[in-house]
């Protein structure tokens, strides 16, 4: 467990005028996809008995995950959701689908902001609850499964240019909600992890509060940028009153190359905040629906 994560943040020197905050699944490197379809999802599938509605649930967790307002959002929270949208569906009512309740996963988010296995570990040996103990099962499972199968995923084209280019001038953070054990073995296997001052992941609590206790107050707002591809990541840097470039999901190349040759640029001499970046938001804003189809 990482003692006084908020402390470590709060530490961090300031040694440039600029401050860039880097997602890092789906922005950095483009791992969503197989870590949420071939790691995630089965294990949602098999610790939580949906195999007869596998078909509802498949399509339910790439929704939460992947391809909605709610993609990129924390693993525990993402269940929660997928789980209260498979429980209003009609097909898995049809087929009488044992939906179990997580009540006590929601206590626990509610109460907890370091949402990862290590919290979920000292929570689970204080309550001895079943689904508490159930959801730390998935959750290790699923890190496992990472783990074999996700190496040799390079960053997005113009991402190493980028940190280069912006490393003059700005300090960085990875601002993530992966398990930090996860997101070093990544920024490490691709020799990208000294630009960055710190790997941030879900043990430091939630990346409004990385962008706060890292950044806020020790640079100004209009030279505080974080880098995402999720709604999540915006509201993170709305949350702190900064600003925010979006990777645009399954626009990624062209996003970072505009990022390179243009955002930065503009980021650097003062003249993102304002028309450039709220036409970027709305932009952003159009890629991912609020909704499911099957709700209509
Ligand atoms: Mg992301």
């Amino acid at each position: 467990m990482i003692e006084n994560p908020q402390k470590i943040l709060e530490d961090i020197k300031r040694e440039k005028d600029f401050f860039i905050g880097i997602d890092s699944d789906g922005c950095v490197f483009d791992t969503m996809e197989i870590k949420q379809k071939e790691c995630f999802c089965p294990q949602f599938i098999k610790h939580y008995g949906l195999q007869r509605v596998s078909k509802y649930a498949r399509e339910t967790w790439e929704f939460v995950n992947l391809y909605s307002k709610t993609r990129g959002v924390n693993r525990f929270k993402a269940l929660i959701r997928a789980m209260e949208l498979l429980a209003e569906r009609k097909e898995v009512k049809l087929r009488n689908a044992n939906i179990i309740d997580l009540s006590s996963v929601i206590k626990w988010t509610k109460k907890e902001s370091k949402l990862g296995n290590p919290a979920l570990e000292k929570y689970a040996a204080e309550t001895n609850d079943p689904i508490i103990n159930l959801t730390l099962k998935w959750s290790k499972e699923v890190n496992v499964e990472i783990e074999k199968l996700v190496f040799d995923i390079p960053p997005f084209p113009f991402v190493k240019e980028s940190l280069a280019k912006i490393f003059d001038k700005a300090d960085l953070l990875v601002v993530s909600q992966t398990p930090v054990e996860a997101l070093t073995r990544e920024w490490e296997e691709h020799n990208i992890q000294n630009y960055v001052k710190l790997i941030a992941g879900q043990e430091y609590g939630t990346k409004a509060e990385h962008l706060k206790y890292a950044a806020k107050g020790k640079y100004d707002d209009d030279k505080i940028l974080m880098i995402g591809d999720a709604p999540g990541d915006l509201s993170a840097a709305k949350a702190n009153g900064v600003l925010f470039y979006p990777i645009n999901p399954g626009h990624e190349d062209e996003s970072w190359e505009r990022f390179y040759t243009q955002a930065v640029d503009k980021f650097f001499n003062g003249s993102f905040a304002g028309e450039y970046e709220d036409n970027l938001i709305k932009e952003f804003e159009t890629y991912l629906p609020e909704k499911p189809k099957w709700s209509n």
